[in-house]
């Protein structure tokens, strides 16, 4: 089976044909997405849509995109929900290097990973020209469960500084883009125990795609890209990935 690790299907992109998408995924094999909540007013939303759904699983954070509206009560109001709900991740978060207002950005970020690291969860986290910013960030945290770098783009260097702080690597639609030569080369070489694979739907279009909404479908074609560039079979590479997600997060029994 194939695992969409982060897919917002909460998004109104998907509201005309969402329960239909999610039987077409079915049709895929694509049995498993993992949602991130963006802001603290889409968080119940991103709740609510995995109760309707058993193949979806919440994960809550504050999205550096909308950090500069983001306020000291939506993290008490995060602490709450992980006390409440059966979250398997702190995310998305992160730091957006080419927006502004990194002080607040980055103030937010280690907050969030330490309430991760208080409730003993991996963490989901967002870049963009800020590797650089990130890795000491999380090297000073020291979280227990580290998390995924979510559509990770970078050299095989910057992928093993996350590795070897217990993260692993979200694959996405950056590989099926022949520019992207330096992440293609990244992804060759990356041990297989850290490779996990993800849409970013509706966001992050496949190359051939452009211009279109992007689907959790799509993540049987990032999969084709990855069996293209990976010495290990398709068999193998399926499983290792479904495993390297059972290691990360906690699948229970939803309530
Ligand atoms: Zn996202």
């Amino acid at each position: 089976m194939f695992t969409d690790s982060h897919c917002h299907l909460d998004f109104t992109e998907f509201d005309a044909d969402r329960n239909e998408l999610i039987k077409r995924c079915a049709k895929l094999n694509i049995n498993r997405f993992i949602v991130p909540g963006i802001t603290a007013k889409r968080w119940p939303r991103v709740l609510q849509l995995c109760l309707k759904y058993p193949s979806a699983w919440p994960c809550l954070g504050l999205h550096p995109w909308w950090i500069a509206k983001a306020s000291e009560d939506d993290l008490m109001l995060l602490e709450q929900l992980l006390g409440k709900h059966d979250l398997i991740a702190v995310g998305e978060i992160g730091i957006d290097g080419a927006i502004e207002d990194i002080d607040k950005q980055t103030e937010y970020f280690v907050k969030q990973l330490h309430i991760a690291k208080k409730h003993d969860l991996p963490v989901v986290v967002h870049h963009r020209k800020s590797h650089q910013l990130i890795v000491p960030e999380l090297k000073h945290v020291n979280l227990t469960k580290g998390g995924i770098i979510h559509a990770f783009s970078g050299s095989y260097q910057q992928a093993k500084a996350y590795i070897d702080l217990g993260f692993k690597l979200g694959i996405g639609g950056t590989i099926t883009y022949p520019r992207a030569i330096k992440t293609i080369k990244a992804v060759k070489k990356l041990p297989l125990d850290s490779i996990v694979l993800e849409t970013d739907a509706p966001a992050m279009p496949l190359e051939g795609f452009q211009g279109e909404i992007n689907s959790p479908e799509k993540i049987v074609n990032v999969f084709s890209h990855l069996c293209n560039l990976r010495d290990e079979s398709p068999e193998v590479l399926q499983e290792s990935i479904e495993n390297n997600l059972k290691q990360m997060f906690n699948f229970k029994v939803q309530n």
